[in-house]
């Protein structure tokens, strides 16, 4: 486990299944400290699986990881993938376990098939959308805000700036929202060479991937989303609290849409 994993879903997160080639597969108890450190809440006896390439969403950036499996290509039964985690030196770990004690096992070099589960994925995109969306509209209403966290999980999605809003601000807000999801501006990733020349520093050193929402927003995101803005549905402004001189907006999607 020595080479960083190709993250393809940056390049096209619309890829549902891919064959790729098994780089190791190991129980989780042979794992560094660090990396069974990632391994929260998966069962210890579990298995890890790098491959050279994914397809799967590992959490981060405010998304939650996605669920999948990989199998021998032309084989069932197949390693159900429950966590997918990314460590500090770019290699991408499916945690999991074989969905039959019979099944074949892995080997390195071996080529196999991965799949995201394909709702769970669409509802992680959607709501990542939403997000963005929440902070354009943000940007538009209040552009001297400044955001300072995001979180785009089931439930907990939310974006929080500094400074004190309240429920008053909920109707204009939500307006705003729903105007550009009903405009069904395109929502395009593109690629920024150098980050640091590009934006005196903001963005850091190196490649930047940068996600547009109708080409009104620059913001560095590594995370799945919808092609349009109108694929997300509506969004709903949940609520507005304060704390600490920090508010936050609690927003959320439909789970299907
Ligand atoms: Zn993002």
């Amino acid at each position: 486990m020595a080479h960083p994993t190709e993250a393809v879903y940056l390049h096209d997160s619309s890829l549902r299944t891919l064959t790729t080639e098994i780089v190791s597969y190991q129980p989780i108890s042979s794992l560094s400290e660090d990396e069974k450190s990632l391994a929260k809440n998966v069962d210890p006896d579990d298995s890890a699986i790098t491959t050279r390439q994914t397809i799967l969403y590992p959490q981060g950036g405010g998304q939650p990881s996605d669920t999948g499996s990989i199998a021998l290509a032309d084989q069932e039964p197949s390693f159900v993938v429950s966590l997918v985690r990314k460590t500090s030196d770019g290699r991408i770990i499916h945690f999991g376990k074989l969905n039959n004690a019979d099944s074949a096992s892995f080997v390195e070099g071996q080529s196999v098939v991965q799949r995201v589960d394909s709702a769970r994925r669409d509802y992680h995109s959607r709501l990542h959308t939403g997000g963005h969306i929440l902070g354009v509209a943000m940007q538009i209403l209040m552009p001297d805000l400044k955001e300072v966290k995001a979180n785009h999980a089931p439930r907990e999605a939310c974006l929080e700036y500094e400074g004190l809003l309240y429920n008053d601000h909920k109707p204009s807000i939500q307006a705003k929202v729903d105007e550009l999801v009903q405009q069904d501006l395109s929502v395009a990733v593109s690629w920024l060479e150098d980050g640091a020349a590009a934006n005196g520093g903001k963005f850091g050193d190196g490649p930047v991937r940068i996600v547009s929402i109708g080409g009104l927003d620059q913001t560095p995101c590594g995370g799945t989303h919808v092609e349009r803005t109108g694929l997300v549905g509506p969004i709903t402004i949940r609520k507005i609290t304060r704390k600490g001189g920090v508010s936050k907006i609690s927003y959320e999607v439909a789970e299907t849409f």
